[in-house]
């Protein structure tokens, strides 16, 4: 059997912070009806950059597992800033749109 993270489900809020960090192999998916991740076996590689990004301890690599700790530490400073999100993108463009109009009105007085 497969060294992989294993998921604790009565600790996993769904926050999907481990699928950021996991962002290389993708190895983790969000149960949407469940709201809690799970890993996959072909895709993990053992790396434990996911247990370092849960804040609530619910993702880990069972205990007798020695990660691959120069992997692990640069998947998790490659992934663990937080990416652009569609919602501030929205947003931004929203702002961008109200300053436009803004001008435009500014120019018609
Ligand atoms: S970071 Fe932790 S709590 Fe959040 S989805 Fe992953 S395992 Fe669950
Ligand atoms: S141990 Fe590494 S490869 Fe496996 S699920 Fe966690 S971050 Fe992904």
């Amino acid at each position: 059997m497969a060294t992989i993270a294993i998921v604790n489900h009565e600790r996993c809020v769904g926050c999907e912070l481990c699928t950021r960090a996991c962002g290389v192999t993708h190895a983790i998916e969000l149960d949407l009806q469940r709201n809690w991740v799970e890993v996959s076996e072909e895709l993990c590689w053992a790396c434990g950059a996911c247990e370092r990004m849960c804040p609530f301890n619910a993702i880990a690599l069972p205990f007798w597992a020695e990660p691959n700790k120069e992997l692990r530490d640069s998947i998790y400073a490659k992934n663990r800033k937080p990416k652009k999100s569609r919602v501030v993108a929205q947003v931004s463009d929203d702002t961008a749109e109200e300053e436009e109009e803004e001008v435009l009105a500014g120019q018609s007085n």
